[in-house]
């Protein structure tokens, strides 16, 4: 059975101090976790290592919110895979939404920093979405496809079990609308589809494909419960323990 992966992402909110402060809170929140959950929180850059400190002995996991395709070199203002795995980092982010928008990174950028990533010991979790004009012309699942098969072109099967899926429908991300379940469902059952005839239906059935956007309290059991959602990619509502928590807890018992 599939593990339920539910990560942070903190964007770029939280000083060193205010990181030190969500994280002390959340680390007695997470103590009781269910046998089938995985917690991750992305702090920025400059909090990581300090956090990575702070999670020792905890159930929380770490990763990071992007990560350079380079290894080292003349590359001001980007952070390596080796960096991120000395700052204590099992996860990065990639092709998140934003970083799509505006930063220019493409599925291509995007597959070279997973390869990378993968190559180096780093899990990745790769955003794919649709925008807002996409889902209304009916091309969602024209999009995901794309976007699924340029970010995991030449990964092998074993290399991806490490990997792990976010939908993000860009129009739910940030915006307080969130994916019905069941329009959530339709397509992690087409990207699960989609991944069983690249690789195979055994490699498909482990993958991960966790939902985001404006995932709330509130409407996390209804998005968790479904059967192809198998964690979640949270914003907003990471920035505050609490809330983060009880998102957390939402998360069925498989
Ligand atoms: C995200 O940043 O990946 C995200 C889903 O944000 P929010 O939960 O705020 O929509």
């Amino acid at each position: 059975m599939r593990r339920t992966v539910i990560a942070g992402n903190w964007k770029m909110f939280k000083t060193v101090d205010e990181s030190v402060e969500l994280v002390t809170a959340l680390k007695p929140l997470t103590s009781n976790l269910k046998p089938n959950v995985d917690v991750i929180v992305c702090p920025p850059f400059t909090s990581l290592a300090i956090v990575a400190n702070l999670l020792k002995g905890s159930n929380v996991k770490l990763g990071a919110q992007n990560m350079s395709e380079q290894d080292e070199g003349a590359y001001t203002g980007e952070v390596s895979w080796k960096m991120l795995k000395s700052a204590g980092c099992e996860y990065v982010i990639l092709g998140h939404s934003e970083r799509r928008q505006y930063f220019g990174e493409t599925n291509e950028l995007i597959n070279l920093k997973a390869k990378k990533a993968l190559a180096n010991g780093l899990r990745p979790i790769i955003c794919v979405g649709e925008k807002l004009d996409e889902r209304e012309k009916g091309v969602t699942e024209q999009i995901i496809s794309t976007q699924i098969k340029g970010v995991l072109g030449g990964i092998s099967s074993d290399d991806l079990k490490k990997v792990i899926i976010a939908y993000e429908p860009v129009w739910a991300i940030g915006t307080g609308k969130t994916a019905s379940p069941l329009q959530a469902e339709e397509v992690h059952q087409h990207i699960r589809k989609l991944v069983a005839q690249l690789y195979s239906w055994n490699v498909a059935e482990g993958l991960v494909i966790q939902y985001g956007g404006s995932v709330k309290p509130d409407n996390a059991a209804e998005l968790l419960a479904q059967d192809d959602i198998d964690g979640a990619l949270v914003g907003g509502a990471c920035l505050k323990a609490d809330s983060f928590a009880s998102i957390i807890s939402a998360s069925p018992s498989r």
